[in-house]
């Protein structure tokens, strides 16, 4: 075990030089062996024939000597066998096994072997005996006997014995010469891969390459080496450059981070930044000082410990829905203050995106907008009484106004005889100023009507609405022979109310400014950004865009002719409207060409008001 282990560890060139040794050597043992056999048993059968000839010639001289019992001629005889180096005894005997004569080998002297019956030629480990009958007319007269040495087949086994050990020595010198010589055939090409992973593993260069030495298998041995290296060198590369680029890239974002952080700590606005998933990550200066609490504490802490309690659920629904949807949002809350007060913010947040479009972080900005706040709302209250006071004006109006109409009418037509024709003109003037007035008066109540804040607010859906409108405008869209076609309308969170009162101001606008032709309506609606954006457009007379502005203001009217009645407070009502839910209202036309009234409802602020309105009443 222990050898074979040790075998297996040795260098190539070692295994190599015992392979070749081994085999050789094996090889010519097996030869030798093969030789040595093939030569013993031939020598034996040459032997076996040359001692049958040797006694059948001795017999037939024998013969004769036997049948005249004449020891003299027989013991000569077998005296002339004395050249036989090997025979060492023959002897002759009568038929009745008495010796007639012998012969024995002066330098080793063996005793004859006995008479056997029968011819034959028995092989012993150091001699062979060899008997024979000699017979005369058919009948045997005496037996033959000779005793070989069979020392010659050893003699013959050592002497080749030595042959084979020199050969074998001399061949496995060759062997070993050879193998010295043609080993580099095979350990070369190995050596050589050899080093060149020992110095790819040193320097860790992928760019060392092994040469190809031959075609065989160690040529594609090293092709394929060389190829695995080509590979891991370009995956190297590759990483490298990746590598290279990430830490560029990181580089980059640091940069831009620090440029970021510098800008948004000189800024005078609070700024934060939160994770794609919405996890405030960074309060500037500002935040700190306001809050009077550490980054951490602002971090860790969250919104919930600096916002105002009324302000926190409208807060989480606003942020949770743009976190889903990816979309920007602003919204109007309190934050406290080091010293505890809660002061009015505007925060906008927007989301900041890669090339492709994933969002990379949020920022947001939270402008103290308190004084503002505390502006606007000492202006509503004053607008609230002005409003007041306008509705209970135009509200305790409409009785004399009235009884003025009333009156003139009753006048006009008691004392028609009385009243000359001036009179008749001036008292009809009375009654067409008292009807307008009256329209007027009415308008402007609706007006301020749409300021109240008494509307329900619900998820209403469009299409219902509009169809309720049209069905009002009956009257107007049969007798124009108006056509009213509209999109797929959205559900939005508004007053019924609010949303009728914008549709027909502006679809009666639209019939009422026709041009020749029947008027053609579309309503649509696309959603932008944060918004639903309504549209209302027509093919009518068009308006001159420098009045595109002033159409919206109460009373402004661009036509006075009997041709299109009006008091010109309906646009002004939708625009009040819009604006009560954060939206604005334009127009887009040129004269002659038609108008596109556009009016924007934000789709969450009509839910807010209604969840402020619910947080309120509980
Ligand atoms: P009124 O229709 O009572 O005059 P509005 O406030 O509805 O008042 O409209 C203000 C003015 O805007 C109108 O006098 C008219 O000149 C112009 N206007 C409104 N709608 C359209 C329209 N669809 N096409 C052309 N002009 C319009």
């Amino acid at each position: 075990m222990r050898t074979g282990f040790q075998f297996r560890d040795a260098p190539i060139r070692r295994k190599l030089m015992i392979i070749i040794m081994a085999t050789t050597a094996t090889a010519m043992l097996l030869g030798c062996f093969g030789i040595l056999t093939f030569d013993s048993v031939l020598y034996r059968a040459n032997l076996e024939r040359d001692l049958q000839a040797l006694a059948q010639i001795t017999a037939g001289n024998s013969t004769a000597s036997l049948a005249f019992n004449d020891s003299k001629s027989a013991s000569e005889t077998l005296h002339a066998l004395r050249a036989r180096l090997h025979l060492v005894t023959a002897c002759l005997y009568e038929a009745d096994g008495t010796m007639l004569a012998r012969y024995v080998r002066a330098s080793n002297p063996e005793p004859c072997p006995p008479p056997a019956p029968h011819d034959q030629i028995r092989f012993g480990d150091r001699d062979a005996t060899v008997s024979y009958t000699i017979t005369m007319s058919g009948k045997p007269i005496g037996t033959l006997m000779f005793l070989y040495d069979l020392r010659e087949i050893a003699e013959r086994r050592q002497l080749y014995g030595t042959i084979v050990a020199g050969v074998l020595l001399v061949a496995s010198l060759i062997a070993l010469l050879l193998s010295r010589s043609l080993r580099g055939v095979i350990e070369d090409p190995i050596a050589q891969l050899v080093k060149v992973t020992t110095a790819v593993a040193e320097t860790g260069d992928y760019g060392i390459r092994a040469t190809r030495v031959s075609a065989d298998e160690l040529g594609l041995l090293t092709d394929g080496f060389n190829e695995m290296l080509a590979g891991i060198q370009s995956r190297d590369n590759r990483l490298t450059r990746a590598l290279i680029d990430r830490e560029e890239a990181l580089r980059d974002e640091k940069k831009a981070r620090e440029r970021f952080h510098f800008l948004a700590e000189s800024m005078p606005q609070k700024i934060f930044t939160a994770t794609p998933e919405g996890e405030v990550n960074y309060f500037n200066r500002q935040w700190i000082e306001f809050s009077g609490l550490s980054s951490e504490e602002l971090r860790h802490l969250g919104w919930a410990v600096i916002l105002h309690p009324d302000d926190l659920d409208a807060d989480r629904d606003i942020r949770g829905r743009s976190l889903e949807t990816g979309e920007p949002y602003n919204l109007q809350h309190r934050f406290r203050r080091a010293d505890g007060e809660y002061r009015w913010h505007l925060t906008r947040v927007h989301a900041m995106r890669d090339e492709e479009g994933k969002i990379l972080m949020w920022i947001g900005s939270n402008t103290d907008i308190h004084e503002q706040k505390e502006r606007e709302e000492a202006l509503r209250r004053a607008n609230d009484d002005l409003q007041q006071f306008a509705y209970s004006a135009s509200h305790d109006l409409q009785e004399p106004i009235r009884n003025v109409t009333i009156y003139s009418e009753i006048v006009g037509r008691r004392y028609k005889g009385v009243l000359d024709a001036d009179g008749q003109q001036f008292l009809g003037f009375l009654t067409e100023g008292g009807r307008r007035m009256a329209m007027l008066i009415n308008d402007l109540l609706a007006y301020t009507r749409a300021g109240a804040a008494d509307v329900d607010v619900s998820l209403q859906n469009s299409n219902t609405v509009l169809q309720q409108t049209l069905a009002g405008l009956a009257e107007a869209i049969r007798e124009s022979g108006a056509s009213v076609t509209h999109d797929v309308l959205p559900q939005i969170y508004i007053g019924q109310a609010h949303l009728q009162q914008v549709l027909q101001n502006l679809i009666s606008n639209a019939i009422k400014y026709r041009a020749d032709e029947p008027p053609k309506i579309h309503v649509s609606a696309v959603n932008v950004g944060a918004a639903w954006q309504f549209s209302v457009r027509d093919n009518g007379i068009g308006i001159d865009p420098q009045y595109k502005e002033k159409i919206f203001g109460v009373f402004k009217r661009l036509h006075r002719d009997q041709k299109y009645s009006g008091t010109g407070v309906g646009l002004a009502i939708c625009q009040r409207v819009v604006e009560r839910y954060g939206g604005r209202i334009w127009v887009e036309s040129s004269a002659g060409r038609g108008a596109t009234f556009h009016f924007t409802i934000p789709r969450y602020a009509g839910r807010l008001q209604r969840a402020a309105g619910e947080r309120a009443d509980g």
